[in-house]
């Protein structure tokens, strides 16, 4: 096998400020990039645009700047490509992967949850719009799953196996607004971006065997997977604006300093944040990753 030459990526959404979690996304994911001598990517996934507020992307890249992260090429936007991902949902439909569903989101709560929580899609549209569904104009599209399980092996968390049938159902890959859903979108900007290799929070991992069975049926190559933990808050919950997650302070170094210790890394002595990137990229070591999908915050992380 050939080996694509290593491209890493961070794809915030931007809801709000950068917080500690994120931070952690960032740093892991430049980190293993530059120590593989390989080249790192933005990208601002802003399709889902009732999450998106206005400003936050400008924010996040301000903040990026000043923390010292420079992207090896443009910044691109998930919603400037959406003729990209129109593309591969023709293509999944041509090869009869799809089919239009006219639930709504009240039936879909209805269904009964998998044991990880989640609500598995119980197949109403599957074989056709039910008559008297017919009128309803509102349709998502979703992709079949297969009755075989989707397994990988995750550099961080080992091996991972879902049944998608049992565990997910059929998801929607196109939303009943016409915009492609997360599933969807992540696979083909990937690839599209030559993505070689995804560092993210391991808040994602159930995510993941949908987005392989994706990009199986398009015929791409899946990236390698590393799952990080992700940092929580003294209650358990991942850190975000709806848990109070604090906006990444002013001044980098000590935000910086505290990642690099969430994750286990060696110590570093850097007196600038330049002095910290040339210590981190030589010492960054993934053996050393906490093997966990979670992780309590910094004290400093959380506001109390
Ligand atoms: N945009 C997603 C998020 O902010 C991350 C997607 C990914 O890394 O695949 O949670």
């Amino acid at each position: 096998m050939t080996s694509r030459a290593y491209v890493g990526r961070f794809a915030p959404s931007p809801t709000g400020p950068l917080h500690f979690g994120s931070l952690v996304a960032a740093l892991a994911s430049c980190c293993d990039a530059r120590a593989s001598g390989g080249r790192w990517l933005v990208r601002i996934e802003d399709i889902d645009e009732p999450r998106t507020v206005p400003g936050a992307e400008a924010a996040i890249l301000a903040t990026l700047a000043r923390y010292g992260f420079v992207a090896d090429g443009p910044v691109v936007r998930q919603s400037e490509r959406s003729a990209l991902h129109d593309d591969a949902l023709a293509r999944l439909a041509a090869d009869g992967h799809l089919f239009e569903c006219a639930c709504s989101r009240r039936e879909l709560e209805g269904a009964p949850p998998a044991s990880s929580g989640e609500r598995v899609y119980p197949g109403t549209c599957r074989d056709g719009i039910a008559p008297d569904r017919a009128p309803r104009a509102q349709r998502s599209l979703r992709m079949r799953v297969g009755a075989t399980a989707v397994a990988f092996r995750d550099r961080l968390q080992g091996e991972v196996r879902q049944d998608l049938a049992r565990e997910v159902g059929d998801f929607v890959v196109r939303r009943a607004d016409g915009v492609a859903a997360y599933q969807l979108a992540v696979v083909v900007d990937d690839e599209d971006q030559g993505v070689t290799d995804v560092v993210r929070g391991a808040d994602l991992l159930a995510s993941t065997p949908r987005q392989i069975h994706v990009a199986r049926a398009l015929g791409f190559a899946s990236p390698r997977y590393l799952h990080l933990p992700v940092a929580i808050d003294p209650a358990g919950h991942k850190l975000s604006k709806q848990t109070k997650a604090r906006e990444l302070p002013h001044d980098p170094l000590p935000a910086l300093l505290d990642a690099w210790s969430f994750l286990d890394q060696s110590p570093l002595r850097p007196r600038t944040p330049g002095e910290f990137w040339a210590q981190a990229i030589a010492a960054w070591a993934p053996a050393r990753l906490p093997p966990v999908a979670m992780l309590p915050a910094p004290r400093s992380a959380v506001q109390l």
